[in-house]
């Protein structure tokens, strides 16, 4: 095997046991009829209990992706073992990082970008909300980007970003699949920008 063969099948590798473990949270929720609930992608998100319900999915599939990875790196064996070498590394490469950096989350570090106490949150302020404890009497909270607001009374309710919560984005399909790969669902404002 040359070596430009050799980098290209190892490359080749890389993006598979990248991509893979990432499929649950990017496909799992983006099929028509799954985001009836929701206004498309981007405006902003009304409380209610689908949202919170949504979190709690996405997640769930955040997490499948640790079960997922074990394709890869199954694969990687076999192929180090009997086929291409080269291309076996290369998912090994990537389904190993991608499985520290999932144990890391548990031991802490950066936390996922769905988590419990997100619905939590969102469950407390929309609860709020409804028994009109909140800002006001026809409070209306609703989750932008870059935090929850009042839609009603403009008062800023939660400095939470918003991760991506799995509906179709409305920007060109590849474009918008490959961002969101790379940002792992995170928010893609991060809390420190909005302070300043
Ligand atoms: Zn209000």
């Amino acid at each position: 095997m040359s070596l430009i063969a050799g980098v290209g099948f190892f490359t080749l590798g890389g993006c598979m046991g990248y991509a893979l473990p990432r499929f649950p949270f990017l496909l799992m929720s983006r099929t028509r009829g799954f985001n009836t609930h929701f206004p498309p992608h981007p405006e902003a998100i009304p409380l209610s209990p689908h949202l919170t319900q949504r979190v709690l999915h996405m997640r769930m599939f955040y997490w499948w992706g640790m079960l997922v990875v074990f394709l890869p790196l199954t694969v990687g064996i076999l192929s180090v073992q009997w086929g291409n070498a080269a291309f076996g590394f290369g998912l090994w490469i990537s389904g190993g990082w991608f499985l520290l950096n999932r144990l890391q989350s548990l031991f802490g570090g950066q936390t996922p970008p769905w988590t419990k106490d997100m619905a939590l949150e969102l469950q407390i302020i929309a609860n709020k909300a409804e028994q009109g404890g909140g800002c006001c009497n026809w409070a209306s909270p609703h989750w932008q980007v870059a935090g929850i607001v009042c839609v009603n009374c403009n008062s800023k309710l939660s400095n939470m970003p918003r991760p991506d919560l799995g509906r179709k984005r409305k920007d060109r399909r590849f474009v918008g699949f490959l961002r969101l790969m790379l940002s792992d669902g995170y928010p893609l404002v991060s809390v420190e920008d909005e302070e300043e």
